[in-house]
């Protein structure tokens, strides 16, 4: 099987005909939408970028369609104190998170050191390192200079 050509609308395909799910055009909308448009985005944002495009879709069908996706491997749930935050796993860079105390803003960070961390892991307790998530809070470069001028 080609894996490099294979679309976020046949891995979605590929999961409801193997879970014995409808394969409804809502299903495919809730994808391109997220996939078309976001980065990081909460079910509200989704809910109302939808609205605004005259999509008719309640927030309980967005709420288990996300769960779906989860499941399928095409978005991941951060969980982050200011509550959940979705993110597709595919077309998008290998990142991690900077989270700003100060303003709430999500940023993404690429790290090289984390390679060393797996690495590390792999070296110390001879464990495989499948995936991670490492968030990183603090005050980012804007807050700092906001509170620099004051
Ligand atoms: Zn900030
Ligand atoms: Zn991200």
């Amino acid at each position: 099987m080609e894996t490099k050509s294979i679309s976020p609308h046949d891995i979605l395909t590929n999961y409801l005909e193997s879970h014995s799910l409808r394969k409804t055009a809502e299903r495919f909308a809730i994808l391109d939408e997220i996939y078309s448009s976001f980065g990081h985005f909460d079910i509200e944002t989704l809910y109302e970028s939808m609205k605004k495009k005259n999509y008719r879709v309640s927030l309980t069908t967005l709420y288990s369609n996300i769960d779906i996706l989860i499941d399928a491997g095409l978005l991941v749930k951060h969980q982050f104190d200011k509550g959940n935050t979705y993110e597709k796993t595919m077309d998008c860079i290998r990142h991690d998170h900077f989270i700003c105390r100060q303003c709430g803003k999500i940023y993404e960070v690429s790290l090289s050191k984390v390679e060393d961390v797996k690495e590390e892991v792999s070296q110390k307790y001879g464990f495989d390192v499948a995936s991670h998530f490492l968030t990183l809070y603090g005050i980012c470069s804007n807050c700092k200079e906001l509170k620099n001028k004051k």
